[in-house]
């Protein structure tokens, strides 16, 4: 029998290294699958259409809201950004974690329908740092900086609802918590009990 995968939700200031953070933890990890969202924002240069998102245009994404084909979507800095359901279950029913990379509107979405999916918030070392690495990122104008500086200290506040705090100073360090949660998750007894009791 197949134990279901379990999802977990990563959510944080956006330049604070979510994508980098993730692309490592991927790498080292086959049972992961990393939910490819949709969204209405124009690609950066760097990003690949089914890779790093589906990108759609605003009257797509309507359509797809009425088919109810997103598990959970927001509106961010002036765009939409959602999570298709089917692949996440797909994932899921396989025996796969997944992994959603959302901020917490949508967070909250999915954690009302399912509660027993796991939220881990990544704060930036310091705000001096995160203003740093969306600069150096080099995608967003310095009033969209600034927008996303405000929104991040927004978002900072309401992360004492989370179950997991991850502070990304390194990549590195911020990768082996990653997978020390996602390993704490699996012993869990709920998990771990009815495994047992299943074998002969
Ligand atoms: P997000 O996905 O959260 O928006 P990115 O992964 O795009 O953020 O990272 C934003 C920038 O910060 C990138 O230029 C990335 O290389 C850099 N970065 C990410 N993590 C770190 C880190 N631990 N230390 C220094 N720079 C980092
Ligand atoms: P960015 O434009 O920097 O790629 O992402 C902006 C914000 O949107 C980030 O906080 C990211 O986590 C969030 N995001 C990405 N995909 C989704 C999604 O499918 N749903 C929601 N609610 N947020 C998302």
């Amino acid at each position: 029998m197949i134990t279901k995968g379990k999802t977990f939700i990563i959510s944080g200031p956006s330049g604070v290294g979510k994508s980098t953070v993730l692309h490592a933890l991927l790498e080292g990890r086959d049972n992961l699958y990393f939910s490819v969202s949709a969204t209405t924002r124009t690609p950066r240069p760097n990003e690949v259409d089914g890779v790093h998102y589906h990108f759609i245009d605003v009257h797509h994404f309507q359509e797809l809201i009425g088919k109810d084909e997103f598990l959970e979507y927001a509106e961010y800095v002036g765009n939409f950004y959602g999570t298709p359901k089917k692949y996440v279950d797909d994932a899921m029913e396989s025996g796969k974690d997944v992994i959603l990379d959302i901020e917490i509107q949508g967070a909250v979405q999915v954690c009302s329908k399912r509660p027993e999916t796991v939220r881990i918030f990544i704060a930036p070392p310091s705000w001096k740092e995160l203003e740093r690495r969306l600069t150096a990122r080099g995608t967003d104008t310095p009033e969209k900086i600034q927008e996303r500086l405000i929104r991040a200290k927004v978002e900072c506040q309401t992360a004492n609802s989370y179950d997991y705090f991850v502070i990304n100073d390194t990549v590195e360090e911020a990768v082996a918590e990653l997978n020390a949660i996602l390993c704490a998750e699996h012993c869990r007894p709920s998990e771990r009990i009815s495994q047992i009791l299943n074998r002969e």
